[in-house]
């Protein structure tokens, strides 16, 4: 089990990193396979969008073909050219719909738009009738208030001998508000509106659920689903054990460890006050690594809310964060350690398997989602396979 095969040839430049990011590709087709798993006799795509959730679109694109996705779902459509190569016959849909200036990487790499307004169903007909017919999607609000047609639009859209000449669509979709509560009424309510409109489509093959959705059983499934957030390991349902395998760890070097005296403060504002002798390591990571000032441990309003600051993982220990995080430096209390066990060139684990993502971010007042997608440029990155 956990059979670990480093892929990576830069070893060497990852011991010295200050900061580095592991992904594990093995735990990311186990979690698409679990996916697939739940939900049911619906087929599973995979969300990419944002640089695959900060993972890599090209090797989570690889990754999760291989385990056997066949759609994929992109942001912007720069996302799906940067996918193509890696999905070679997959159908990649493009949730942000299309505009004028668009059209070409549309056509060059095979992509698909989902269709988010009636203005954009009319810009698409006309370049179609110009270029050739094209599958697209389309995009039905159900109560979301985002993107999409409206219910009346969609179904008047629905009936093929109605449907304008070169309107193709492949897939008709919705996105559920509060998936992620499953108790809101909100769900239900999406989820039959959406039926109607399903069901009037008839042929044209059906999404509603995102990773959240999936856990809300076979009723919201309908013909396609849409993982992204569990893919990566992230909770998708609120107050759930979460069930998926961790993906991505960050780490950052320990630069120095030093001693201060009891009444000394640290960091920035000097609003962290020791209140013992205390060793204190500092880390090579900070808000420009998307590590958030957020997460400080103290000196923000935050704070003052009775949400702890967030704390990373060191020599099998969790160690709070002390004081201000700043821009490139963050620095963690390491007093309750054994003495003279840390040590600069060490590794902090900021997120990963020995401390949850969706802890850390709820310490910064976010999701695990803003943790992933903004950890900036600075991360040596390696990938691993592991096995399950
Ligand atoms: C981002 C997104 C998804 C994936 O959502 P997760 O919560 O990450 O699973 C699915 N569908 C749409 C329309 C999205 O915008």
């Amino acid at each position: 089990m956990n059979a670990s095969v480093e892929t990576s040839s830069e070893t060497d430049e990852l011991a010295a990193a200050p900061l580095r990011l592991t992904i594990d590709l093995g735990a990311l087709a186990a979690n698409w396979r679990d996916m697939a798993e739940r939900s049911g006799s619906a087929r599973t795509a995979a969300v990419v969008k944002a640089d695959a959730y900060g993972v890599g679109i090209e090797d989570a694109g690889a990754t999760l073909y291989a385990a056997g996705a066949r759609d994929f779902f992109v942001a912007v459509p720069s996302e799906g050219a940067t996918l193509r190569a890696h999905v070679p016959d997959a159908s990649i849909f493009v949730l942000s719909g299309l505009w004028a200036g668009a059209e070409d990487i549309f056509f060059d790499n095979d992509l698909i738009p989902v269709i988010a307004s009636t203005e954009q169903l009319a810009f698409w007909l006309e370049i179609v009738a110009a270029r050739g017919a094209r599958p697209c999607a389309l995009h039905v609000d159900t109560g979301f208030n985002r993107l999409g047609v409206s219910v009346e639009e969609a179904l008047a859209l629905a009936d093929p001998a109605a449907r304008p000449t070169g309107f193709m669509p492949v897939l008709v979709l919705s996105h559920l508000a509060c998936g992620d509560d499953p108790a809101s009424p909100m769900n239900p309510l999406q989820c039959s509106l959406f039926r109607t409109v399903a069901e009037a489509f008839g042929d044209v093959e059906a999404s509603l659920s995102a990773s959240a959705g999936i856990f809300l059983g076979s009723d919201y499934h309908f013909g396609l689903t849409r993982p992204g957030i569990a893919l990566y390991g992230g909770a998708a349902v609120n107050g759930m054990v979460n069930p998926m395998r961790p993906v991505v760890t960050a780490e950052a070097r320990i630069l120095q460890v030093r001693q201060a005296k009891t009444g000394m403060s640290v960091s920035y504002g000097g609003t962290h006050l020791l209140a013992r002798d205390s060793n204190l390591a500092v880390a090579s990571v900070g808000y420009a690594d998307g590590y958030l000032r957020s997460l400080s441990g103290a000196g923000i309003p935050l704070r003052g809310t009775g949400i702890a600051g967030a704390s990373g993982f060191l020599g099998g220990h969790a160690v709070p964060v002390a004081g201000r995080i700043t821009m490139d430096m963050t620095i963690f209390d390491i007093t309750d350690l054994p003495e003279g066990s840390v040590a600069a060139g060490d590794y902090v684990e900021l997120f990963g398997p020995n401390m949850a993502l969706d802890d850390v971010a709820r310490a910064a007042g976010t999701i695990g989602y803003e943790m992933l997608t903004g950890l900036g440029l600075r991360y040596e990155r390696r990938y691993i396979e592991t096995e399950d």
